[in-house]
Formats: C-alpha cells, structure tokens, sequence
C-alpha cells in the first residue's frame, strides 16, 4: 500500500462528521482493498473513488431518497422484501467490510441495525411458508459474510429448512476482502446447493491474483458466480474500462450479469452517468465482446417500479426524463441530469 493511500484509509474524523446525518455511511475499507488504490483523490482513481468520502455526499437532489428502489414498500417481515413474485431478499447483516460511496441501500447498510435475530428468522420463515411462489432467496445486507461460517450457514440452514429454495449469496467479499471466501466456506457453501454467489466488481483493477483464488475455491465446490456491476461516473462510464472488466470476468469463469444504472440514492449523484451514456457505452460494447461477455444494462426504476432492460424498457426521451415502461405496464420517469451533471 503507498504511504498516501494508506493515509486516506485512515481518514479524519473530521471528515467522516461533516457528512450529512441523512445520507452518510460508515467509513470503512480493508487494508486489502485500499492497496488497490493508487492515489488517495478520489477524484483522481477509480478504486479509491469507491471508499473514500466525499463532500458531494452531502448533497441530494429533490428526487434522491435513502431507499431509491422502494424496498420498504416490499418489506413483508423484519428484513424480509418481497417484490419479486418468485424471489425474496433477507437482509442478513448491515454491516461490510468497505461501504462503498456509491451504496444504493442507505437506509439499512450500516444503520446499526446489526444482525439478523432468531426472532425474525421465525417470523421470516412463517411469512415463506405461506408464500410456495418463492423459490429463490437473495441473502444480502450489508454483506452476509461478516458473519462468521457458523453463524452465516445456521441462518442459511434455517432457512432453508423451509424449502429447497436455490441460494444467491451477495456479497463484495472476493472483491474487498478475498481471504473471507476460505476452503471452508466454500466447501460448506458447496454442501448446500443449489447456491449462487453474486458478487460486485466495478473496474478491472479490483480483478486480483488474490480475487482469482477466492473465485477459484468457488468453482472447485461447484459454485457458480455472476456479477453486478454499477455505472459509475469517474469509475468505469467508458466502453474501454468495462471491455477489460467483462473479459476479464469471463475468463475468471465469473458471468457478468448487470451493469445497473445508478439508483436515485441519497448523497450518490456524483456517480451517476446519463442514460444517454449508458445506452452509447453498451451499444460499443456490442461491437466488441460476445454475448457471454455482455452483461445486461438495467435500471431500477423509482418508487418502486422494479428492474427492467434499459434497451426494452425506455419508450422515449423527454427533456427532463427518461420514460421507461415497468414490469406492471406503467410509465415512470428517471429524471435526465444530462448535461446538468455531466455525461
Ligand atoms: S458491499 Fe454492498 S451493501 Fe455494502 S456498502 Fe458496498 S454496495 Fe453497499
């Protein structure tokens, strides 16, 4: 790690306090993935842009919440959200080893909230008992495993003692911190298939020797991984970055999945890129990778509306708005900050 960037992960107090209340994260980063950085500006380096905080986090546009995809409105149980009629997510944990700056989910990561209790896990197992249309659980948070194997895996069993649901586990631990993703984990996480881990990788520096033996102890239990990436300005919105970034994920037997538009999040306008952009980015990343190597560019829409195909989903551009059908038929609008804020 430089001098410098070990610096900026120590980072002032001062700093951390400044942050608005509404918006902020914890800081934290991982000696690990703060050596990946190779300037402390966060202005300056793409990795250091995704943990270290910056004055921009105090600021929101009218629209920008701390729950950009509406997942109150689909909380069922105590971190139970059901918005997908056959697939749940279980909020296992707030806590990860980096919060990134560009976190989508601020009114739970980090919160204090903590870990899940056996208290909801009753109440969440009562709710999928009545509900045979799930047949898929997303553990996520926060990320799951900064639970210990013991207690991660007796939340796993629990729940899965309702039914033979297939697993996703999402976490940034091969990314921020691959040393977690043990021969044990993964030989127990291989006990228990049918099981996905999806994982976050933005840009092709976070791609490791250390991330391809964490990836590789997956695969040898029989472990399939995709990944969601996110667009983000100053990280990765330019077809060359994301290019070396999906062959890289291919040829690390990683299927990259999504590239999402930036949710409306509170105190994350910074990194959001146009529509516009994203639409050109994909239409050159067409030209030059193949279909396996071509992940999906999708948004979710406000208030709620769901994840939809960026391609399918906009029926036309207005001057403020981008309007996108959703997966009920309704029209939403995701506002254009082109050229306010920038490509
Ligand atoms: S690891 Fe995931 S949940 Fe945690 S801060 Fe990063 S994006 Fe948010």
């Amino acid at each position: 790690m430089s001098p410098e960037v070990n610096q900026a992960a120590a980072i002032d107090d001062d700093v951390i306090a400044a942050l608005d209340p509404v918006t902020r994260l914890p800081y934290g980063v991982t000696r690990y993935y703060a050596s990946l950085a190779r300037d402390d500006d966060p202005s300056k380096d793409p990795i250091a842009a995704q943990f270290i905080p910056r004055a921009e986090e105090n600021f929101a546009e009218p629209y920008d919440t701390i729950d950009p995809i509406g997942d109150r409105m689909y909380t069922v149980a105590p971190r139970l959200v059901h918005h997908y009629h056959d697939r749940a997510l279980v909020l296992v944990n707030d806590r990860c080893a980096v919060y990134c700056r560009h976190c989508f989910r601020r009114h739970f990561t980090g919160s204090g909230d903590g870990r899940i209790t056996d208290s909801d896990l009753t109440v969440i197992r009562a709710y999928l008992e009545n509900h045979s249309e799930v047949q898929e659980l997303l553990l996520s948070g926060g990320d799951p495993l900064m639970l210990a194997d013991r207690e991660f895996f007796r939340v796993f069993d629990a729940l899965r003692e309702v039914r033979d649901f297939l697993m996703r586990v999402c976490t940034r631990m091969p990314v921020v911190l691959p040393s977690r993703i043990t021969e044990n984990f993964a030989r127990e996480l291989g006990r228990r298939m049918p099981a996905w881990v999806v994982i976050h990788v933005n840009h092709p520096r976070e791609i490791t020797s250390e991330f391809s033996l964490a990836i590789s102890r997956l695969h040898r239990e029989g472990i399939s991984v995709a990944n969601q990436a996110v667009l983000l300005r100053g990280v990765n919105d330019d077809a060359e970055t994301l290019e070396v970034l999906f062959r890289a994920l291919v040829r690390n037997g990683v299927r990259p999945y999504y590239l999402f538009q930036g949710d409306l999040a509170a105190g994350t306008a910074h990194f959001r890129t146009s529509i516009d952009r994203g639409i050109e980015i994909m239409r050159e990343l067409r030209l030059r990778l193949s279909g396996l190597a071509l992940p999906t560019y999708a948004v979710d829409l406000p208030d709620g509306g769901g994840k939809v195909p960026v391609d399918s989903a906009l029926i036309r551009t207005e001057t403020d708005a981008y309007i996108l059908r959703g997966p009920d038929g309704r029209e939403y609008r995701y506002p254009r900050e082109y050229p306010r804020l920038g490509g």
